[in-house]
């Protein structure tokens, strides 16, 4: 994958912003390019532990897209006290569809594929900009 060094800042952003809470969002772009970042809210019971994406944020998503805006590829969310990897519920909850998680954990950022057999390490390479 490729990402964009200011898609990276405002995960980072977001996440240290977010904290103690987990922070969560939109990953946009085309292709294999991530460009844009869109904050969504946490409306998990328990934000600290767990994030759900708020559902009016795809409901945008999805319609912006239809009207030509960039597409979804994937997802983000933080890890305030956890590493930046795939935790027994981000697996428990991944629908296996083939969409990107990106993983915040302080300035740590990775990449996974949702795959239907789990979770992949996607690697990236940081573009200026
Ligand atoms: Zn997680």
């Amino acid at each position: 994958m490729l990402i964009l060094r200011s898609v990276l800042d405002a995960l980072r952003a977001h996440a240290a912003g977010a904290d103690p809470h987990e922070c969560c969002g939109l990953l946009l772009g085309e292709g294999l390019r991530i460009a844009a970042a869109r904050p969504a809210g946490n409306v998990a019971a328990d934000p600290s532990r767990r994030f759900e994406i708020d559902p009016q944020a795809l409901i945008d998503q999805h319609r912006a897209q239809r009207h030509g805006g960039p597409r979804l590829l994937g997802y983000y969310h933080s890890h305030p006290t956890g590493p930046a990897r795939p935790s027994a519920t981000d697996r428990a909850q991944a629908p296996g569809d083939g969409l990107v998680w990106a993983i915040i954990a302080e300035e740590t950022v990775t990449l996974w594929r949702d795959s239907p057999g789990g979770f992949d390490p996607l690697p990236y390479r940081v573009l200026d900009g």
